[in-house]
């Protein structure tokens, strides 16, 4: 396919083209989109980014209306008012990003014990000084809502400064039902106040709280009981999108999280899994079984599950900050998740205790230079297989009826955005086709 053609032929009447609500022109467009040829896996006509040149987007009622040539509305730009129209300069617009696996909402912070570790503390050490997830449970049970809502906003706003416009946010620092309640109301409330797309992910069988702890025999299975009948409790409140949960050795065991997808089934709720971090234990196979939206992690993924979560359509969403935060050596096996043609995602995994990351352009760059993905394949994470891993058909590529929700940026070249570390070049972001400040 030859770029130069590569527009949508969608020809609109006159009425049709003077009566956008918005125009972005000039603009150099990363679609991620397949009808502008983006296809990952290169196949013989596809187009990196799905990318156009000096193209124009008209937005209606906050869609994605009609994309075109530049040429094509020019002899139309009479008719619209100066504010109507962005003039974008040969600058590029990607999709908004999305983070789709955090956990931004905590109390409190593990500096102190990253100091500790450094001069010389063993996990163990810290560990049996109250440190560790229970140090976080603690202060996020000891946090007023209030002050929960303002320690996680201002990791809310670093991410929307770098050009995020939806973000999903678990649970799972409460491990009690007051507490797993409090987290998502305050997920809520943060898409509330800066009016970009939350996802929240009730993730109760993230540990197991230090009341199920026990020096004869820990009470997992007692505490899975209780995950499950909060479950419908928290969906009943509007405050649940998917159900999650931490497969692993040191957390909970495969068909302990069956009990609580099964919950998540009856409620039609989607499902993902925090799956082979650490260890295979058959995450990645459950989550496939249950036709989940992401398995993520995946360092030690055998190439088995691999083919489940083709044949069932999970994303695999991979997580370089905690690999580069634990210094973990083993890679997620990219090569054998291409050649199955998993899509894969990125996300911060940002949380306090092994990824403490509010930068999603870093993350690209930490997946490009730890796990040899290429810029093509760390943005399609950050933005069209990041909105399927949340099940948001309409957001995360840019072709006509998407929401609009994109990201202006000042650079040369999409893979500018993965190459540089620390400079931000966002421009502006728009959600649902309205201009936001990022500062
Ligand atoms: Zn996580």
């Amino acid at each position: 396919m030859n770029e130069s053609e590569n527009f949508n032929e969608q020809t609109l009447d006159e009425s049709t083209m003077t009566a956008f609500d918005h125009l972005i022109i000039n603009a150099n467009i990363a679609t991620f989109s397949a009808h502008y040829g983006f296809n990952i896996y290169e196949d013989a006509d596809s187009i990196p980014y799905g990318q156009l040149h000096n193209a124009a987007i008209g937005i209606k009622n906050g869609k994605i209306a009609w994309i075109g040539a530049h040429e094509q509305i020019t002899t139309h730009l009479p008719h619209y008012q100066e504010n109507q129209v962005t003039d974008v300069d040969g600058k590029w617009i990607t999709p908004g990003l999305i983070d789709c696996h955090t956990h931004i909402v905590y109390g409190g912070n593990r500096s102190n014990e990253f100091e500790a570790r450094l001069q010389g503390a063993s996990y163990q050490d810290i560990a049996a000084q109250g440190g560790g997830i229970v140090a976080t449970v603690s202060a996020t049970r000891a946090a007023s809502i209030e002050s929960l809502f303002t320690q996680s906003e201002k990791r809310l706003i670093a991410l929307i400064k770098e050009g995020v416009t939806s973000i999903e946010i678990k649970s799972g620092y409460g491990l009690d039902l007051d507490t797993e309640r409090k987290m998502l109301t305050v997920a809520r409330q943060l898409g509330e106040k800066h009016g970009i797309h939350v996802s929240t992910t009730y993730l109760a069988a993230h540990a197991l709280p230090p009341e199920y702890k026990s020096h004869m025999q820990d009470r997992a299975d007692d505490y899975i009981e209780q995950v499950c009948e909060w479950l419908p409790i928290l969906h009943s409140e509007g405050l649940v999108d998917a159900v999650d949960g931490f497969c692993e050795k040191i957390a909970f065991s495969s068909d302990q999280i069956r009990r609580v997808f099964e919950v998540a089934r009856s409620l039609d709720l989607p499902v993902k899994l925090h799956s082979e971090q650490l260890s295979d234990i058959g995450g990645s196979a459950l989550v496939a079984e249950y036709k989940g939206l992401s398995s993520d992690h995946l360092e030690h993924l055998s190439e088995t599950d691999i083919a489940k979560m083709a044949a069932s359509n999970t994303i695999a969403v991979i997580l370089p900050g905690a690999f580069y935060t634990l210094r973990e050596t083993k890679l997620p096996p990219i090569e054998a998740l291409r050649k199955h043609r998993v899509p894969m995602a990125i996300s911060t995994d940002c949380n306090p205790g092994t990824s403490p990351l509010t930068s999603l352009l870093l993350t690209m760059n930490m997946g490009c230079t730890l796990f040899y993905l290429t810029p093509e394949e760390v943005l399609a994470g950050s933005t069209v297989y990041a909105a399927q891993a949340l099940g948001l058909a309409s957001k995360g590529k840019i072709e006509v009826g998407c929401d609009a929700d994109l990201a202006l940026w000042d650079i040369a070249r999409p893979a500018d955005l993965a190459y540089q570390m620390g400079l931000n070049p966002i421009q502006g972001i728009m959600v649902r086709g309205q201009w936001r400040e990022t500062a």
